[in-house]
């Protein structure tokens, strides 16, 4: 069953989340969506038409996370209340099936990434509209969550449409009884409408910009191995890392100690494989040595090396690292340069 939630009826929704959850939302910037707190600032809440500037993976593999303390062998977990994420939109969602697979998968799982998976609300939404740089039916997703949420929403007018994905979503509508009503079937429809819109948005850009489906891309990577792509698009590289910062996908990291007289530390910070130092090993080799390499690697992880373990490619077409790119170097055209025929 899905639900309706008028506007003022959504407010009472979060201010229940607000008595166990530390909630985060996009706050709209300079025309763009950057996931602020939202109990604290007093941002409007608006769920944003698109993905935030920020990836969500940020809250659940942080920048940089102190994961050993002295010499206990208790892992530092936080204190602070768990999370609620409103907003999220279907490409950072997607995500969650690379980064699962690296931070909880059967062998390991990361006792930081887990317990944040285990704890947070996810509330996401549907995309209202779609950027140019959205690209994300090449992989036969949609600008609307499927999955991986525990309520989702679809504006519609005067509040929303709301869609239960898990018994912790199911157990905040059920706190709020009073303001929980059945959406009717025009509102479904209104939804499902609105829906078909911005998936066909975001077909047209696949088309203005030529982006090749990926079932086009099946072993390109392979075979484009010693092609020029490679050196042609790290021309411009400046190796800032921005691509790999940005990418909901992407998941690296590297390992260093502090110490000083009061206390030692060990703390993990995202890392960037476009990087110099990112392979080198101890005695100074480096199996990647020329930033062209680098960059077919990053090619190689997304599109070969994950579907084959995955099932996934590991990339959810957001468009981020298209924006952030100072090289312009971008990743719809490096698609159309592999799934040319050799
Ligand atoms: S590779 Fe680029 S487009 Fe793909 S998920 Fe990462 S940031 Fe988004
Ligand atoms: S964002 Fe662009 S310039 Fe920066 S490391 Fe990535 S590919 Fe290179």
């Amino acid at each position: 069953m899905c639900y309706f939630f008028a506007e003022h009826g959504f407010g009472a929704l979060l201010r229940a989340a607000a008595e166990k959850y530390d909630i985060f939302g996009p706050a709209q910037r300079e025309g763009r969506g950057v996931y602020t707190r939202l109990s604290s600032n007093g941002a409007t809440f608006d769920t944003g038409p698109v993905r935030t500037v920020d990836p969500l993976k940020a809250f659940f593999f942080k920048p940089r996370e102190c994961v050993a303390d002295g010499f206990s062998a208790v892992p530092p977990l936080s204190e602070n209340p768990p999370l609620c994420v409103v907003g999220v939109k279907a490409c950072d969602l997607k995500g969650f099936r690379i980064q699962d697979f690296v931070f909880a998968g059967d062998e390991f799982r990361d006792p930081f990434y887990s317990r944040a998976r285990n704890e947070t609300l996810i509330i996401s939404s549907d995309c209202t509209s779609a950027l140019d740089t959205c690209f994300c039916e090449a992989f036969d997703d949609r600008p609307y969550p499927r999955g991986d949420f525990d309520l989702n929403l679809s504006p519609v007018d005067g509040g929303y449409v709301v869609e239960v994905g898990s018994e912790k979503g199911a157990a905040l509508i059920a706190s709020c009884p009073d303001v929980a009503q059945e959406a009717t079937q025009g509102q479904t429809e209104t939804r499902d409408r609105q829906r078909d819109e911005v998936s066909a948005r975001v077909r047209q850009n696949l088309k203005d910009y030529r982006v090749p489906r990926h079932d086009e891309l099946a072993g390109r990577v392979e075979r484009h191995y010693d092609s020029l792509i490679w050196k042609d698009e790290a021309a411009t590289c400046v190796e800032c890392g921005a691509c790999n910062t940005i990418c909901p996908t992407c998941h690296c990291f590297f390992l260093y100690d502090q110490k000083n007289v009061a206390r030692m530390a060990r703390f993990r910070a995202w890392d960037s494989c476009l990087m110099k130092g990112f392979a080198r090993v101890a005695g100074g080799a480096n199996p990647r040595r020329e930033l062209s390499e680098r960059l077919r690697n990053r090619f190689e992880k997304k599109f070969s090396f994950f579907p084959k373990v995955t099932g996934e490619y590991a990339c959810t077409g957001c468009g981020r690292c298209i924006s952030a790119c100072p090289g312009k170097i971008d990743i719809r055209r490096v698609m159309k340069r592999l799934a040319e025929h050799v």
